[in-house]
């Protein structure tokens, strides 16, 4: 199985941290998003104790919750010790009511509106990532009203060679995110921000991309971000305390996808942050990175009932289920590649080519095409893998279908974490 905490139980169902998936889609309907909370736990646990081996805790993981945002969540990362990353007021607001304190929420964003600049300094967020000029100014004008010091970071755009790495999507200037290096524009900011008031800078930030399956492009990011600090250092006489590289560590969709393990990447990229370090004389800062998929990604499945199933000759079969493009948008959006099985008879063959077709009225809303599954029968439960992150935080109400409940598993019980939405919920707002 793609994913530790799922396995094939005695009477050949799926199961997932001892939990029988056809139990839970009967106890709770279809469709369901089931979260392992034993495989989110161990994988935190994994990162905190890279950072003890690697740094000697001189830094933590932040959990980048854009992946997978609910009080839960951020309930069971803190405890983990691990800080949370947010990138709306809407994620901060959610953060803060689950008990996040503000000084371990970092917020990030390439647009931050006037209203949640002025919610994240009111609440004394402790890291708020400036992305651009404008935001900068904003924020020095919005401090200097309250008579505030607003503690900030930098995104910066690292300028990773995309020719040589194709799946890093953040190039060089043509980013929505971030300063740029190579014009200057990342320099600028900084001397500007070194005469402001209001503002404290703690530190520099660079993510390069999301589902990134080798470790070089973080080792490559990690010696710009460093030789840039030296430049700073010795230009502008700024030292920072912290050194934030980011997200964006690969997971396994299917059995293709070559994960590394997250160990991996966090000694190669220890290796260069130290060495460079010595090299160019700097006081270590402390180091935080940022996984969000790797976190909640394979803990997450989703399990649908199976409805109409139309067996077009020669061209393919359609396996309809009673979710689609509003609980999951991935493939619609990317075609994202997934893991399906029928949950109720996975320890048959999966000989069946499958289409996994939605429920919405859009051609292309479909999870998977002319993927192998066991023989579906109308009625069956449907389960597709790896649908923890950007799943249920990308879903919709599209043809005013509703989100589906989340269910935590946890050794063999499990409880909801969010309630399944009902029809009141979709007119709540309507006048
Ligand atoms: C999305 C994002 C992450 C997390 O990326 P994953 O691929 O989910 O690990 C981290 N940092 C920033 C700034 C992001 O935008």
């Amino acid at each position: 199985m793609i994913s530790n905490c799922l396995k094939i139980n005695h009477a050949g169902h799926l199961e997932i941290s001892g939990c029988d998936t056809v139990e839970l889609a009967e106890q709770y309907g279809t469709p369901l998003y089931v979260m392992s909370e034993d495989q989110i736990r161990e994988t935190c646990r994994r990162y905190v104790a890279s950072f003890a081996k690697n740094y000697n805790g001189h830094g933590k993981p932040i959990y980048a919750s854009k992946a997978f945002s609910c009080k839960e969540i951020y309930r069971i990362v803190l405890s983990e010790g691990l800080d949370v990353e947010v990138v709306s007021g809407g994620e901060l607001y959610t953060a803060l009511q689950a008990g996040v304190p503000s000084s371990q929420i970092h917020f990030q964003g390439n647009n931050k509106s006037t209203g949640e600049l002025t919610m994240a300094l009111e609440n004394g967020v402790g890291d708020i990532v400036v992305d651009n000029l404008y935001e900068l100014e904003c924020l020095e004008k919005l401090a200097a009203q309250r008579n505030m010091t607003a503690s900030i970071s930098f995104r910066i755009k690292p300028g990773i060679d995309a020719h040589t790495h194709e799946f890093i999507r953040t190039g060089q200037i043509d980013s929505k995110f971030g300063l740029d290096l190579a014009s200057g524009e990342a320099l600028d900011a900084l001397r500007q921000a070194k005469e402001m008031q209001h503002i404290a800078v703690k530190g520099l930030h660079c993510h390069i991309g999301s589902q990134i399956l080798e470790c070089a492009p973080f080792v490559h990011a990690a010696e710009v971000m460093l030789d840039f600090y030296g430049k700073i250092r010795n230009e502008l006489g700024m030292t920072f305390e912290h050194l934030n590289l980011g997200g964006g560590f690969g997971i396994h969709y299917t059995e293709n996808d070559d994960a590394i393990p997250y160990e991996n990447y966090m000694e190669a990229v220890s290796s260069m942050v130290h060495s460079k370090c010595q090299e160019l004389n700097l006081e270590l800062p402390r180091i935080f990175i940022e996984p969000g998929r790797s976190i909640v990604g394979e803990a997450g499945i989703t399990l649908y009932s199976v409805g109409a199933i139309k067996e077009i000759p020669g061209v393919r079969n359609y396996v309809a289920i009673d979710g689609g493009m509003f609980d999951n948008p991935r493939y619609a959006l990317y075609q994202s590649a997934y893991t399906c099985l029928v949950a109720n008879k996975a320890d048959k063959p999966a000989d069946y080519i499958a289409t996994i077709a939605g429920k919405c009225c859009e051609s292309g809303d479909l999870i998977q095409e002319h993927t192998p599954i066991q023989k579906p029968e109308s009625g069956d439960i449907l389960a597709v893998l790896s649908t923890g992150a950007y799943n249920y935080s990308m879903a919709s109400n599209y043809n005013r279908n509703l989100k589906p409940a989340c269910v935590m598993v946890s050794n063999g019980n499990s409880r909801i974490v969010i309630k399944g939405e009902t029809y009141e919920d979709l007119i709540r707002n309507d006048v």
